[in-house]
């Protein structure tokens, strides 16, 4: 994530498309000889509507040319149950469409535009494997993700005119993650603010990880082989220290000063909001909640929905003072 936040750019162009114009703020219009130029003949909008212009997805090899909005459709429901209140998908399909806005503004793919890579840009689910998913219910959901996509039509979420980094995660149990306490760069939008979600609402909250102390031994020797463990396994873990979003910040294992994501890597933990105690031949984790913790959470926008939240206010509410923004029509030629 480190090489995320490099030079911002005036204006959002997809690569093979025409460019699109943000309607706010005002200085980041085109100039008028971009404004004139035609649209290539090759990518045409589907409709006039801003998510009917066509992107090139590459997935499993292929390069595909979708629109977007139908990109966004298999996107958010890649990433978040269907089953979700109607207005947690609405932010959910806003925080992927500035995502993927994000990561065509710092062109982070030559030759097309996003990929379908979750590690990467984000998951993307085509129709047959949303029926496999889905089921009897694949009309329904479908219809409903759809919708969610199509009347938040090109809204997206700016700081300072540029589409922010919109970073979500699965749960959070108490508050969020600052993005410095996961990543390098501290971003103004990515602060840490308390999260709804209780463990009477959100499946799996709670987890543990059992790791046997001689797993616990190899796996952290094989990473940092400068790792020493003295006879009493007491010793092996200490100085944990938590970021003010209730996760591991860094502690020592084996001697090795290392950060909690890395531990949290290391043995599949569900997030670095973990706690630990020793038994007889083991280690076991308590973990809170899922992923990074930065952004959106998705549990939480749900609770925050099922309880009269718009998609407007929980998105403002978890990307601390961003604006909402809308891309403009198609450039007329
Ligand atoms: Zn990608």
């Amino acid at each position: 994530m480190k090489n995320l936040l490099i030079t911002s750019f005036l204006l959002i162009i997809f690569s093979f498309s025409a460019p699109l114009i943000i309607a706010k703020p005002i200085e980041s219009l085109p100039d008028a000889a971009e404004r004139n130029k035609p649209a290539p003949s090759a990518s045409p909008a589907l409709s006039s509507s801003p998510d009917g212009r066509i992107i090139k997805l590459s997935r499993g090899g292929a390069v595909l040319s979708i629109s977007f909005s139908e990109y966004l459709t298999g996107v958010v429901a890649a990433e978040m149950p269907a089953s979700f209140g109607i207005e947690a998908l609405k932010a959910q399909a806003v925080a992927s469409r500035t995502y993927a806005l994000y990561n065509i503004n710092h062109k982070k793919h030559a030759g097309f535009d996003l990929c379908a890579d979750p590690a990467c840009c984000s998951a993307y689910a085509d129709h047959n494997s949303l029926r496999e998913k889905w089921g009897p219910n694949f009309d329904a959901y479908y219809s409903k993700v759809k919708s969610a996509v199509e009347s938040t039509d090109g809204i997206y979420l700016t700081w300072e005119g540029e589409p922010i980094l919109a970073a979500f995660h699965s749960s959070s149990y108490g508050s969020t993650e600052s993005s410095e306490n996961v990543w390098s760069s501290a971003l103004p939008y990515l602060r840490s603010v308390q999260s709804p979600e209780t463990a009477d609402k959100v499946t799996n909250l709670f987890t543990t990880v059992k790791v046997s102390l001689k797993d616990f031994r190899e796996t952290l020797s094989k990473k940092y082989p400068s790792a020493e463990f003295g006879p009493d396994p007491a010793k092996w873990i200490s100085s944990l220290m938590y970021s003010e979003g209730g996760r591991v910040s860094e502690l020592v294992a084996g001697g090795v000063r290392l950060s909690g994501a890395e531990l949290r890597q290391l043995f599949g933990l569900r997030s670095a909001a973990f706690t630990y105690r020793l038994e007889k031949d083991a280690v076991v984790f308590s973990v809170a909640g899922y992923g990074h913790g930065v952004g959106l959470s998705q549990y939480g926008a749900n609770i925050m929905a099922s309880k009269g939240s718009s998609y407007e206010q929980i998105l403002k509410y978890y990307y601390s003072g961003v604006q909402i923004s809308r891309l403009s029509d198609s450039a007329k030629p």
